[in-house]
């Protein structure tokens, strides 16, 4: 039972890409630790983006990027 509210705790904790933040390495840290691939760079130069259907809120990109540029935050507002 703990683990499963572990798990919906994380499900919910999806973080994003600070694109002000972000300096659009070429070779994205956070992405490179990703085991889940949920974080895609889909043109070079430009901001990776989270796929939230992939992401299950480890946290590891959190830390890996050097620019804290990916964050995590509660939604304001579920629109
Ligand atoms: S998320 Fe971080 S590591 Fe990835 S491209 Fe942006 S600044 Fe670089
Ligand atoms: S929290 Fe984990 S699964 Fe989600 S994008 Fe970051 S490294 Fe990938």
């Amino acid at each position: 039972m703990g683990i499963v509210e572990f798990t919906k705790a994380q499900v919910t904790a999806v973080p994003h890409v600070d694109d002000a933040a972000c300096r659009a390495c070429r070779k994205c840290a956070a992405r490179a630790v990703c085991r889940s691939k949920a974080i895609v760079q889909i043109d070079p130069g430009e901001p990776p983006v989270i796929d939230p259907s992939k992401c299950y809120g480890c946290g590891a990109c959190l830390t890996a990027c050097p620019f804290d540029a990916i964050v995590r935050q509660e939604p304001a507002t579920a629109s």
